[in-house]
Parts: C-alpha cells; structure tokens; sequence
C-alpha cells in the first residue's frame, strides 16, 4: 500500500496554548487552591497580551514553576521545656531582576500553596516597583498566638538556624509579613549574625539603630493611601472627607488608617479574627493609638478598643464590609476575607472604590461582580507594592552604609505608588483591560523579558 504520510503538528492557537499551560499548572499542583487561584487570576488577563506577543506564553510557563522551594524542619523550647516542631518554607520563586525578596509569614494557615500564592505574587509586584528585586516569600505554620516573648525568640533562632544557609544580601532577603514584625525581625538577624559571623542586609524590616530604613514599618499602609490619591485623582476626586472601611488591624491597617487621617479621609473600620470595631463618626488618632497599644504592646484582641471609645459598635466573628456605609473600602486583614456577598453588599451602600491593601483580599467572584458594577478597583500587586519598595530602599541603603532621612524615603515611597499607577494605567490603555490587568501586564513584561534576554536558566 501507500505509506502513509506523517501527520502535519495541528498548530495550536494562543488561546489553546495558554490553556493547555493552565492544564499542566493545575495537574502539577491540584491541592494548592491558593496559588491555582493567583495563577489563574494573572492567566485571565492576559489575553491581548499573548495575542500580540506568542512567545511570552512560554515564558509564562517557565514564570509558573519556582527556581527553588525549601521546606524544613523547625523544632523549638516553650518555656515549660516542652519540643514542639513546625514546618519552615521559602520558595524563591523568580530572580530575574534581582536577589529574591519577599516577606516571612508565620501563621497556623500556612501551607506550601499559600507561600507560593504570595510568592507568585511578589514577582510582579517587585517587578512594578521599579528596584532590582526577584521575588520570594517564605514562613511558617507556626502560631505566634499567645507564645511568651521567649519562646517568640527560641521559635525565630531555630528558623534562622536552617534559612541562614539560603540567604544573603546578593542572594535572598526576607523581610516581615502576617505574624512577623520588628520583633522578629530582629531576634532572626541575631541569629543568622551569630551562625554567620557577618552582619549585612540580609534581612529587611530591621531596627533603626542596625541598619533598618525610616518609614518602613508604615510603608505598606501610606503606600496602599498613596494608590488610592492617585486612582481618585486621576478621576477628579480626592480622599477628603471620603468615608473609609479598613479591615485587620496589624502593621498594614494601622498605617493605612494613620494615613488616611493626614489625608483628611474618615476611617470606620478595623478588625481582627475575632471580628469588627466600627466607629461610625470616623477613628480619631487617639483611637488609632488605643487599637496600637492593644495590638503592638498588650498583643490582645481588638474588643479591648471598647474600652477606649464610647462610641464604638463591637461585631462578633464579623468582617466590616456588610456593617458600613463607605465610599472606599480597603481590605488589609489576609487572602479571601472579601467575598461576593461582600460585594454585594458595598455596591449596595454605595461604595465607589476598593483598594487591596492585603495580599490577593478579594475572591475571584468579587472582582468581578466590582468590575460589573462599576467600582473601581486597585489590585494587590500594585496597591500594597510601598512595603516591599522601602524594603528595596532599605537594601540601597545597607549598601551605600548609610540612611536617609525620613522626608527622603517618604518622597521616594511617594514618586514610586505615582509611577506603578502610572505605568499600570498606560499597559491598562494599551491592551484595553481594567487596572488589575494593567498592573498584571506591567508587571509581568519587564519579568519576562528579562527572562528572556538572560536565556533559558
Ligand atoms: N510582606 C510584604 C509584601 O507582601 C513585604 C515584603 C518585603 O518587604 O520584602 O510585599
């Protein structure tokens, strides 16, 4: 007979591309919902970029799987002589632009899906913010909840114990995130001074006086403020007087809410897992410190604020968005604490705008249902980028051995929240998508082409 021709290769198209690499993703991982739901979040708006640019679908792929993920083991001492152990993480995810950088989350939620969810997030995130930082993120189940200050300190030593032969100044610089703060911070850098016999930034978020930066601890909360001026007046508008629901109540609320209070704004809201604080009038800055002191120096549950206001309504279990009336809402509590109920429920009392101060706040379905509504909508990845920012001022800083003022870090915060919605905005323009899609472009085109220019590593 005839021998039969070999079959020509069917040529896929983008979109059968994109979709078999999303295949693959969910088959490589199918128990880890939180990082499936980041990459699929970036996937969906990427359509016109991949149109235009085939080549980058690839490189997608290759942006999907991390360098490198470490897992460990970490034992520690309570002060009653008991060994407990935890499981300690840090997937450096991406160095294309830089040492891998992105915090430390010590909280019972923690699982490998949620380190590369935010690790995943860091890259693009670190990418807006215009500084030479790869992305990375690491933490621990560990739950800092109700633990002494020693065995606080016991916990970080045998964590830095195993990280200090992952890290460096050059290579990975962790920093704080849920559950991790100055405290922390510093009891890590002692550690990893001690086991390395060499002190330099190896780590971000440090004291003053060792080589930490000003206005780091309030990076995050002014930067997400920062943001939100720039979206209201790019539409006219401004925060004067706009009431303000804010969520959490940890380091990225407190400075939101003491942002928002110099910006002439009315914050309603704050809230901890054992549910809201409204003050309906608006936090007066004696109340913002009350809430500090409960959180920073008693570390106690936020009903305590009753205490310190006459005015306030206390929520059990409850998150603020269905007990407000606001203008803005800004979730700065942890992943998927506004949902569609959520929603519904601040297009229903008006809101306008909804600014993610915490990583990846808002679920799939709330975006959207936001987007349908008309309400605009400030990302994670662009909005909360402040934080990380200074951390990469902060490792400018370490390595020019010196430290700039306050004003100076605070106008270089302010010029870089300016040029990430700047640049957001143009790749929103030129492909037609929403902000969220605009700082997913921007962030991902400098990441993967850098990639691209540095070959297949
Ligand atoms: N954890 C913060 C974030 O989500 C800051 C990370 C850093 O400063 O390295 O971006």
């Amino acid at each position: 007979g005839v021998p039969s021709k070999r079959a020509e290769p069917k040529e896929l198209s983008v979109a059968e591309r994109v979709e078999a690499l999303w295949e693959r993703v969910k088959k490589r991982d199918p128990h880890q919902p939180e990082f499936l739901q980041a990459v699929e979040e970036v996937l969906t708006t990427m359509g016109a970029v991949f149109e235009k640019r085939p080549e980058l679908v690839t490189v997608m792929e290759r942006l999907c799987e991390p360098e490198r993920q470490l897992i460990f083991r970490v034992p520690w001492l309570d002060d009653e002589g008991n060994v407990h152990v935890n499981r300690g993480y840090r997937v450096q995810f991406n160095s294309a632009l830089g040492p891998y950088k992105g915090g430390l989350r010590f909280h019972p939620s923690v699982t490998l899906s949620v380190i590369k969810f935010l690790g995943f997030e860091q890259i693009f995130k670190n990418s807006l913010t215009t500084l030479p930082l790869g992305g990375g993120k690491g933490g621990s189940d560990f739950d800092p909840k109700g633990k002494s200050d020693n065995e606080i300190m016991r916990f970080c030593q045998s964590f830095m114990t195993e990280l200090f032969r992952h890290i460096g100044a050059n290579t990975d610089v962790p920093a704080g995130d849920i559950g991790v703060g100055g405290r922390e911070v510093g009891y890590m850098f002692g550690q990893y001074k001690r086991l390395a016999n060499n002190f330099s930034g190896i780590l971000t978020g440090k004291g003053f006086n060792w080589g930490g930066s000003n206005i780091r601890p309030e990076a995050t909360g002014y930067g997400v403020v920062y943001f939100a001026r720039e979206i209201l007046q790019d539409a006219g508008d401004s925060l004067e007087g706009k009431r303000v629901a804010v969520s959490g109540s940890g380091n990225v609320a407190q400075f939101t809410v003491e942002k928002l209070l110099d910006l002439g704004a009315v914050p309603v809201s704050m809230s901890d897992s054992s549910g809201c604080v409204i003050e309906e009038d608006g936090f007066t800055r004696e109340g913002l410190a009350a809430v500090m002191e409960i959180k920073n120096v008693r570390r106690s549950r936020i009903k305590a604020y009753l205490e310190a206001s006459s005015t306030a309504k206390f929520v059990e279990g409850e998150r603020p968005w269905k007990h407000v009336t606001v203008d803005i809402a800004m979730p700065a509590a942890t992943q998927n604490e506004l949902d569609l109920e959520d929603a519904k429920a601040l297009v229903a009392c008006g809101c306008k705008l909804v600014v993610e101060a915490a990583n990846m706040p808002s679920t799939p379905e709330a975006i959207h249902y936001l987007h349908e509504n008309d309400v605009q909508f400030g990302p994670a990845k662009a909005a909360n980028a402040g934080g990380v920012a200074v951390s990469g001022l902060e490792m400018s800083q370490n390595s020019l051995r010196l430290q700039w003022s306050r004003e100076e870090v605070d106008e270089r915060l302010r010029g870089i929240m300016k040029n990430i919605f700047a640049s957001s905005k143009a790749a929103m323009d030129e492909y037609g998508t929403h902000l969220q899609g605009g700082a997913n472009i921007a962030g991902f085109l400098k990441v993967a082409d850098s990639m691209l220019a540095q070959g297949a590593v």
